[in-house]
């Protein structure tokens, strides 16, 4: 038997072989992988998962960041459905059709006035990709050419293609390529956990921009624009403190820069509002968007320009100022459907509610403080980043070889709750669709996997530092 019967009727082994046999899995190492006995879904609901062996699991990732109102959400299976009983995939290259029209509108409803002319495509990464390029060409088209830099900020994640990697490489993710990329100005991202400068914010007054306006000082003739995170999510859920990025704003309009804002994790709610722009209440000349642009649903992605930028490219062909720029299945039909549903649940009382999950889930987290082998707990709306430190005292970090963050991750999965971690930091990020109940099981799910690592982290922490106690 083979075809469309395969997913109708198989056996949980077959499967599971047949995974460790051929899927060559993403950020896994597979050594790894293979010891352990992996979980497969087979089916989602809500804001649960089931595994193959019939286990249900939260959904503490949100399938990776991108879920938002849960799974199998019948505005949404229905929006894909209609769509396709009309059609499945048609280009948006030298042509439209009726979804991408519709969302584009919607879009521009929704975000930061001035932001009016979407550019779509499949992933984060694509993206971030089209923003580079529109940041650099916006220059030479008006003539510009040597502005081909961006100013990223040094533990930013923006996608794992070669631009996105190129304005925030990683010792340990890009290390092979790192010779390969084209180097980019940096700056450090603001850390306050961390402060280099050894200052607390709002005392600081935001000091460490200084040294943001230091780079662009010196590279000002061959920037073309900065990109930022307004909460750094891949680099462990660290949230710019209010007001950095209307000074970074600021800072781009006085040394006449782009400012691009990547909110593909923090778009969509993520933060508590909309969007992470709305806690500043600025308006980048670029945005990028993905994750929840669907509600998780299906590969759909955005760059949303100014008018302003959008001019640049104005011309006749002659000119060359198109945006040479296309992905086979960019913008298309079936994501852009779901995305306008997505959109039309984001009622003025869907957004009330998620102000006051994230102010129940604040409070819930609190007793995660005080456990040992936390040093920092941060949250902005329904992102949460749970720090792990060997030392609390001394901030003293986990070598990355210790793995510490999956010690709690897994035994998250042993208490019913799938997460996924990033070096030190146990990421939670639950879909805004989970009800307050659900965040209380979810976050005490949480509480009680950090509680019950405390012997295997006192091992790791022994290992760093085995003369201390
Ligand atoms: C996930 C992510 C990306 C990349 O998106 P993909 O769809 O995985 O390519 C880019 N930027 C940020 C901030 C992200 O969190």
């Amino acid at each position: 038997m083979a075809g469309a019967h395969d997913l109708e009727v198989w056996d949980p082994e077959v499967i599971r072989a047949w995974d460790l046999e051929h899927v060559w899995h993403p950020f896994t190492q597979m050594k790894d992988y293979a010891r352990r006995r992996p979980v497969i879904i087979a089916e989602a609901d809500g804001v649960r998962l089931r595994d193959i062996d019939g286990r249900w699991y939260y959904d503490g990732v949100a399938s990776i960041w991108l879920n938002v109102h849960g799974h199998r959400v019948p505005a949404l299976d229905e929006a894909v459905r209609t769509q396709l009983e009309r059609m499945a995939h048609v280009t948006l290259l030298g042509q439209g059709h009726v979804p991408a029209a519709v969302l584009a509108r919607r879009l521009v409803e929704r975000l930061p006035q001035g932001l009016r002319r979407v550019f779509f495509s499949d992933s984060g990464a694509a993206a971030v990709e089209v923003a580079l390029k529109m940041a650099v060409q916006f220059w030479a088209n008006q003539g510009e050419t040597r502005r081909t830099r961006i100013l990223g900020f040094t533990t930013n994640y923006h996608g794992d293609t070669l631009g996105a990697m190129a304005v925030a490489p990683d010792p340990i993710f890009h290390w092979p390529f790192l010779s390969y990329l084209p180097e980019e100005p940096r700056a450090p991202y603001p850390y306050c956990y961390r402060c280099p400068l050894g200052r607390t914010w709002p005392d600081c007054q935001l000091a460490c921009l200084e040294q943001v306006e230091a780079v662009m000082a010196q590279e000002a003739d061959r920037l073309a624009a900065v990109i930022i995170e307004p909460v750094q999510g891949a680099g462990g859920i660290i949230p710019a403190p209010p007001g950095y990025l209307k000074a970074l704003r600021a800072l781009c309009d006085r040394y006449g820069l782009l400012l691009i804002v990547d909110e593909v994790a923090t778009g969509f709610g993520r933060t508590g509002r909309m969007w992470g722009v709305d806690h500043d209440g600025i308006c980048p000349d670029i945005l990028c968007l993905g994750k929840g642009l669907s509600g998780g649903y299906l590969a759909i992605s955005a760059t949303v320009a100014t008018d302003a930028v959008y001019a640049a490219f104005w011309g006749e062909p002659g000119e060359k100022k198109a945006l040479y720029h296309g992905h086979s299945f960019a913008g298309n039909p079936l994501a852009a459907a779901a995305a306008v549903a997505n959109l039309a649940l984001f009622t003025p009382e869907f957004l009330a509610a998620l102000e006051q999950k994230a102010e129940r889930l604040r409070e819930r987290l609190e007793p995660i403080r005080t456990l040992p082998f936390v040093g920092d707990v941060r949250a902005r709306g329904l992102m949460v980043g749970v720090e792990l430190v060997a030392d609390r005292t001394a901030k003293t970090p986990f070598p990355y070889e210790a793995q510490a963050g999956f010690v709690v991750a897994d035994a998250a999965r042993e208490r019913g709750m799938l997460i996924r971690p990033v070096g030190n930091v146990v990421i939670f990020m639950p879909p805004l669709a989970a009800t307050e109940p659900d965040l209380d099981c979810m976050t005490a799910i949480l509480a009680e996997a950090v509680a019950a690592s405390e012997a295997s982290l006192a091992e790791l922490a022994h290992a760093v530092a085995p003369d201390g106690d």
